[in-house]
C-alpha cells in the first residue's frame, strides 16, 4: 500500500493524524511508514522536511518506490494512530523561497526566454541560475511584476496530466519526464514540473525581493528571499542602517554620502599624518650625534619611515646605521643602511646573532629578527 502524500496537492497542512502501517529496524533507527504524511522526503531544490511523529523527532526522511520512510529513534506499533507534527516555520519559509523561485523564473522565461538551470536554497538566501544575461533595471521590473503576481493572490494550482494532456502543454522542466508528472501552476506566471509542496496562494509567499545578482557561467545567478525570510533580512538591514545613521549623526537616507564625506576626511587626514611622521623622523634624525661607529635606533615606523631615518642618519656615522622597529614579542623589521662596509656579508652574521632574515644591496639591506631589544642594542653598539 502506498502512502498518500499529503504535500503533493496540500502544502499548507503542518499537522495531520496518520495510522503506522509498517515500522521494522533500519540503519540508524526505525524505519516507520504512514497510510498518509505530510512529511516532505526532500528534492527540486529544497531539502527534507523537518518536525515529529507522537512527539517522536524524525532523524530522516526517505523516498521507497512508493512510500515515505520517516526513521525515527524509537518504534511505533503497527495500526497505531499517530500525530505527524512539521516544523510549521521551516516548511513556510521554504515554500514561500520556493513559490517565489517559481514567479520569477516564469517571469524570466515568458519575458526574455531564459531558462532556470539552477537552483539552490542556502542559509543566507536562495539562488536561480538563467541562462542568459539581464541588467539591473530588468531585474527590477522582474522583480516588480513577481510582486504583483503576489499581491494579485492567484492561486498556485498542482495538477497531474495525462501524458496524452502532457503532450500539448507548454511547462518549466529541467529534465526529460516519464511517469506520473506533477506540474505546478502559477495562474498567469509560470507553469513548471515540481515535486516539491507549495502553498496554495501566491499572496502566502509575501515579498518578493531580488538581492543582487553575479555573471555566471554565461548568464547570471540571481540572488532573493522571499516571504518571512526577506522580513528578517530587511530587519537587519534596518538596524544596520540605523546604527550607521546614529554614529554619522546623518539621516538614514543621507547615509552613503556621510560616508563619501568621511572617506574623502579620512584620506585628508592619512596624507597629513604622514608628512607629520616623516617631520617627526627627519628631527628624529637630527638630533642623532655624530659617530665614528654605528647608530642603531628604535622608532615606531613603517618600512618608509625606517628607509627615510637610515638615509638621514647614515652620513651621520663611520659605521653601519641601524633602524629597528617592533617589540620584543613579536620580533623586529630593520632596515640598515651604511657608506663604508658590505651591508651583504652581514647577512650571514645577523642570522647566528639575532636570528635575522633578510636582503638587498651592499649600500643597504632590510629584513626582520627576533632577538629582543637589549641583543640587538649590545650587538651594534660592541
Ligand atoms: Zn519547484
Amino acid at each position: 500500500m502506498s502512502t498518500e502524500k499529503i504535500y503533493e496537492t496540500r502544502g499548507d497542512v503542518y499537522v495531520t493524524t496518520a495510522t503506522v502501517t509498517d515500522c521494522r529496524p533500519v540503519e540508524g533507527g526505525f524505519g516507520v511508514t504512514l497510510d498518509r504524511t505530510p512529511f516532505f522526503p526532500g528534492g527540486g531544490g529544497q531539502e527534507p522536511d523537518v518536525g515529529e511523529i507522537n512527539s517522536i523527532p524524525v532523524i530522516k526522511l526517505q523516498e521507497v518506490e512508493d512510500n515515505i520512510l520517516h526513521i525515527l529513534a524509537s518504534p511505533l506499533q503497527v495500526g497505531e494512530q499517530t500525530t505527524c507534527t512539521l516544523n510549521e516555520d521551516v516548511r513556510l519559509r521554504r515554500m514561500q523561497n520556493h513559490g517565489g523561485e517559481h514567479i520569477v523564473s516564469g517571469i524570466v522565461n515568458r519575458k526574455y526566454g531564459f531558462n532556470n538551470v539552477g537552483f539552490h536554497m542556502g542559509a543566507d538566501d536562495i539562488t536561480i541560475d538563467f541562462d542568459g544575461v539581464l541588467t539591473r533595471e530588468q531585474l527590477c521590473e522582474v522583480e516588480l511584476l513577481a510582486n504583483r503576481a503576489v499581491v494579485e493572490n492567484r492561486p498556485i494550482s498542482i495538477l497531474f496530466p495525462s501524458a496524452e494532456q502532457l503532450e500539448s502543454l507548454d511547462y518549466r522542466s529541467k529534465k526529460a519526464l516519464s511517469g506520473k508528472v506533477r506540474i505546478v501552476e502559477i495562474e498567469g506566471f509560470d507553469r513548471c514540473a515540481c515535486c516539491a509542496p507549495h502553498l496554495p496562494y501566491t499572496g502566502m509567499i509575501g515579498m518578493i525581493k531580488i538581492l543582487d545578482f553575479i555573471h555566471y557561467k554565461g548568464g547570471i545567478r540571481v540572488h532573493l528571499l522571499c516571504g518571512l525570510d526577506a522580513l528578517d533580512d530587511y530587519h537587519r538591514r534596518y538596524a544596520a542602517s540605523a546604527e550607521i545613521s546614529a554614529l554619522l549623526s546623518a539621516p538614514q537616507g543621507d547615509i552613503a554620502a556621510a560616508v563619501g564625506r568621511l572617506h574623502e576626511e579620512n584620506g585628508q587626514l592619512r596624507g597629513e599624518m604622514g608628512e607629520l611622521r616623516r617631520k617627526l623622523l627627519t628631527l628624529r634624525a637630527e638630533s642623532v650625534p655624530e659617530t665614528d661607529s654605528n647608530i642603531c635606533l628604535f622608532e615606531d615606523t613603517d618600512a618608509n619611515g625606517m628607509r627615510h631615518i637610515a638615509n638621514l642618519c647614515v652620513g651621520k656615522c663611520g659605521g653601519m646605521c641601524a633602524v629597528f622597529s617592533g617589540d620584543d614579542k613579536n620580533g623586529y623589521k630593520f632596515i640598515i643602511a651604511s657608506r663604508t662596509k658590505n651591508l651583504r656579508e652581514l647577512i650571514p652574521l645577523m642570522r647566528d646573532a639575532l636570528s635575522a632574515r633578510g636582503g638587498g644591496k651592499p649600500e643597504m639591506i632590510q629584513g626582520s629578527c627576533e632577538a629582543t631589544r637589549d641583543k640587538i642594542e649590545k650587538y651594534f653598539n660592541n
